[in-house]
């Protein structure tokens, strides 16, 4: 029998809300504590979830309502200026479903005590417990503190002080849904490298296209870049996509207001202490790979269902964090250099410019073994059955 029956959990992303879920289904008591003042009803774009996300979200009873919303991608292919590259799939892993992200944040907070206003600021250990403070001055106790709180957590400082912060990789991401329609199939999601920058499109349900972009630019801040008006971010993406087939045209047509700009793109270095005493990390706050390896979300999930099982099955905390760490590092620190690979095409510096006919090369080739890349990433599933 477990000796944790409470946990706090700070953030109410993706990741803080399955471990919430996952917690309850082992039979201990979880309640999240997110800084946003409400829910995320109609906020923020879409994220596209893989198979193995899929299957672990079916381990805490969301992965069925997630496919009813989403848009299922079966057909995923690469151009680099006219050459065009059917990407094969892994064979019988299923879709990528795309999905907004706000669908995903209601379904996976139906289910969990969620306390929205509470920005953790600080947490003591004691020989027992933790005792959360937040911004409000409200203060909280619990037999084990998970770091849910994304890729600028702040219960990594809290574990270590010296804790490495997230990296920007030299992008900003936007997207949004162009009235244009483009010559596609449903269930297609196009990955362009145009002449000066990297985007993504396809069919939109319901009509017109989805598309989004990787801008390479300055590092800057949500705020900052929710500040600057919708109409210069629309002039700065059609100085680098004008000439873009059909990049510019699917920008061009978009009503500026219609552009929703998602912030600054980071990846995680490897974290050195996953946890400290009874504090702990998961999802984005220890290992965001960054979007371009189309797994941070997954992966989220992943680590909050392992973690769960690990403190369901080890009754002593510290063994069950080693464990927890044993399971996810090796996998997650593969992703994350997977992607930076990625990342070093889409915004590369002036040497990678000079040898990118070489490198695009290489990528396309590499992009052409699916099993090899991204098998291992995709056909992971966890044995939510098995006692550890
Ligand atoms: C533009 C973009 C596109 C992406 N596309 C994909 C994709 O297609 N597929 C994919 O798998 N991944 C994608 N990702 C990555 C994915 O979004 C993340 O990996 C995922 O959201 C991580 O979930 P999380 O719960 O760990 O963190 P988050 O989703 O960042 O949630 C953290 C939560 O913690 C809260 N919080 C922060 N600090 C505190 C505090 N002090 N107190 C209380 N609450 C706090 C935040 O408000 C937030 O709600 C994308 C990321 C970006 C930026």
């Amino acid at each position: 029998m477990t000796r944790v029956r409470t946990v706090a959990v700070i953030g109410g992303g993706i990741a803080g809300p399955v471990a919430a879920l996952a917690l309850r289904k082992a039979g201990i008591e979880a309640t999240v504590y997110e800084s946003h003042p409400t829910t995320a009803d109609g906020v923020g774009g879409t994220i596209a979830i893989a198979p193995n996300g899929m299957a672990a979200l079916d381990i805490v009873g969301a992965a069925a309502p997630a496919a009813e919303v989403s848009w299922p991608v079966h057909r995923q292919v690469m151009t680099v200026g006219r050459k065009r590259l059917d990407l094969p799939g892994l064979a019988g892993a299923g879709p990528l479903h795309v999905v907004q992200r706000s669908d995903l944040y209601r379904i996976l907070a139906a289910d969990v005590p969620i306390q929205y206003g509470k920005r953790l600021v600080n947490a003591v250990q004691g020989a027992g417990g933790v005792t959360a403070a937040f911004a409000d001055g409200d203060e909280i106790e619990a037999d084990v503190l998970i770091g849910a709180d994304g890729v600028h957590s702040t219960v990594r400082r809290l574990i270590d002080p010296a804790a490495p912060g997230p990296h920007f990789t030299g992008m900003v991401a936007m997207e949004g849904r162009s009235p244009l329609t483009v010559p596609e199939e449903p269930g297609t999601m196009i990955f362009a490298f145009g002449k000066r920058g990297f985007y993504l499109y396809g069919p939109a349900l319901g009509g017109g296209t989805t598309f989004g972009v990787n801008l390479p630019h300055r590092p800057l801040t949500v705020a900052e870049a929710r500040a600057i008006p919708s109409p210069r971010w629309k002039e700065t993406l059609l100085e680098v996509y004008g000439s873009d087939t059909p990049g510019g045209d699917l920008i061009r047509a978009l009503p500026a207001e219609e552009l929703t700009v998602n912030g600054a793109l980071h990846i995680m270095p490897p974290v050195p202490h996953w946890y400290r005493g009874r504090m702990v990390l998961t999802g984005d706050a220890v290992h965001a790979p960054s979007n371009s390896s189309g797994q941070g979300a997954s992966l989220s999930i992943e680590s909050a269902i392992e973690l769960a099982q690990c403190l369901r099955d080890i009754p002593d905390v510290t063994d069950a964090f080693r464990h927890y760490e044993s399971l996810r590092r090796a996998r997650v620190e593969k992703v994350a250099a997977r992607a930076a690979r990625t990342n070093s095409v889409k915004a590369p510096g002036p040497i990678g410019r000079a040898l990118m006919p070489i490198i695009m090369r290489a990528f396309m080739r590499f992009a052409m073994n699916p099993e090899k890349v991204i098998g291992p990433e995709q056909r992971y599933r966890i044995d939510w059955a098995k006692t550890l």
